[in-house]
């Protein structure tokens, strides 16, 4: 059995951190230990993100590294997975420091060619050719099948079970917006079979797994035909809900264009649905959103989230913005921010334009925003964002909730005078509220209920019950 020794550097989305997981577990049960540091390693993982200019430019500095690392170790094998390794293929291979290149399509392959390179240190590339094609749809699905059923009831970060658990619940997207690499990336949308996913499920809470997300770049568009029927996001969350043991289903990301409504009327009748909805809108502008190929209109998406909330009573809604997308002018942007103040949204990831090569947008929409504006439009919304869900949250002051809990708060100096001997924990709704309270850490993994008695933009602060 080989026990080389593996050391993993996972950038990007929640989806990358399930497929590092997944290939982690792959590792293991081929003979692979984990490290913690890449000096100690004899090979280095690294699975990478194109979603962002700024998530490569880490890789590629990560990968200088690693290049200076291979000059004191240089039997040193490093692996480029993921997006990146897709996208870029063998200008990545041509890399000092890289030995293999695979793309999210030939995860599976990944603990045999770190093995093979370990053996004879050959440089070797897998990327699927041609990935939008319905053979490439085949491959992954088939990968789906060996990859994606691996049982993750294991924190690889912390070492200990863990009582939630991702699962996949499809691949790929069929949208093409016009800035984004991933439908290339990471090939068409490809759901897995609901009775892998709730075999998968039903083994996971069987070892301590209380919440599981489902997820998917485009959640909504869930779809899988056995026979004659076909099942859809709101079948899938009926039948995991009905698992016992199972307390909370979640599923991210959702996709506003042909938001089936079938899936706010599961939210609303079955309590384990959690509450949430994460929705990117990206532009409140109709201008913006047809170059962006987003396929609704403005006023469309905040009926849609009008909607959702008279269905699903609490309903706590996350939202994703692009600023300075080209041509955005300022009554373009003045419209995002109405939507903003319309929604008011829970919490929302801002980001500043960036072509993304190979992409429509960076072929053919001058990137024409000038930084400082971007950087403005950037600055405007966050602060929009979180003087809104500061007065929100006031709402919860006096209220109690029940928590997840997840373990120690990583930022304990965030309510230092209140600390008592139990260490700061850190837990989350239902809605995904996080909420941060004294309390002994063998709460971990458990549900608690927590009394809110402050709370700020970000963060509910509060005492055990
Ligand atoms: S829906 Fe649009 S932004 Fe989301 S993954 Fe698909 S193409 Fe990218």
């Amino acid at each position: 059995m080989n026990t080389k020794t593996i050391h993993i550097k996972s950038f990007g989305c929640q989806m990358n951190k399930l497929d590092s997981s997944l290939v982690t577990a792959a590792l293991a049960e081929r003979g692979f230990l984990l490290t913690g540091k890449a000096t100690e390693a004899d090979a280095v993982l690294i699975n990478t993100c194109s979603v962002r200019e700024h998530a490569e430019d880490r890789v590629l500095s990560h990968l200088g590294h690693l290049r200076h690392l291979k000059k004191t170790r240089p039997q040193l094998v490093v692996a480029v997975i993921g997006c990146m390794a897709q996208r870029m293929g063998e200008k990545l291979l041509a890399h000092e420091a890289v030995d293999v290149v695979a793309g999210p399509g030939q995860l599976h392959e990944v603990p045999e060619l770190i093995d093979n390179a370990l053996a004879d240190h050959q440089k070797r590339m897998h990327v699927l050719d041609n990935i939008r094609q319905p053979a490439a749809s085949e491959t992954i699905r088939d990968i789906s099948e060996r990859l994606d059923a691996f049982e993750l009831a294991y924190d690889s970060d912390a070492n200990h079970i863990k009582s939630q658990a991702f699962i996949r619940a499809m691949r790929g997207c069929n949208n093409f917006c016009t800035y984004c690499i991933v439908p290339y990336v990471r090939g068409p949308e490809v759901s897995r079979a609901p009775q892998a996913i709730i075999e998968q499920a039903g083994k996971l809470v069987g070892q301590g797994i209380r919440q599981i997300t489902l997820l998917g770049q485009t959640i909504n568009a869930y779809r899988y035909t056995a026979g004659d029927r076909t099942y859809t996001l709101a079948d899938l969350l009926e039948q995991v809900s009905a698992i016992d043991g199972v307390r909370w289903v979640r599923f991210i990301t959702s996709h506003p264009g042909q938001f089936d409504t079938s899936i706010l009327q599961v939210m609303a009748d079955l309590p384990k649905v959690c509450p949430y909805l994460h929705i990117p809108a990206q532009s409140g502008s109709d201008r913006v959103l047809k170059a962006m190929n987003r396929g609704y209109f403005a006023a469309r998406y905040v009926d849609l989230i009008d909607q959702a909330r008279a269905t699903v009573p609490d309903l706590a809604v996350a939202g994703d913005f692009i600023v300075g997308f080209p041509g955005e002018t300022n009554a373009d942007f003045e419209a995002t921010e109405a939507m903003i103040r319309r929604v008011r949204y829970k919490n929302c990831f801002v980001f500043k334009y960036s072509p993304r090569p190979g992409t429509h947008a960076d072929k053919r929409l001058a990137d024409d925003v000038p930084a400082e504006v971007k950087q403005a439009r950037n600055a405007r919304l966050l602060e929009v964002i979180s003087e809104i869900a500061e007065t929100d949250n006031r709402a919860f002051l006096g209220k109690t909730l029940e928590v997840l809990v997840e373990g120690p708060s990583k930022k304990p100096h965030l309510n230092k005078a209140e600390n008592q001997d139990n260490p700061q924990l850190i837990g989350r709704t239902s809605s995904d509220y996080i909420v941060v309270f004294n309390g002994p850490e063998t709460l971990a993994g458990k549900f608690a209920n927590v009394r809110i008695t402050k709370t700020a933009a970000l963060t509910l602060f509060g005492e055990l019950t």
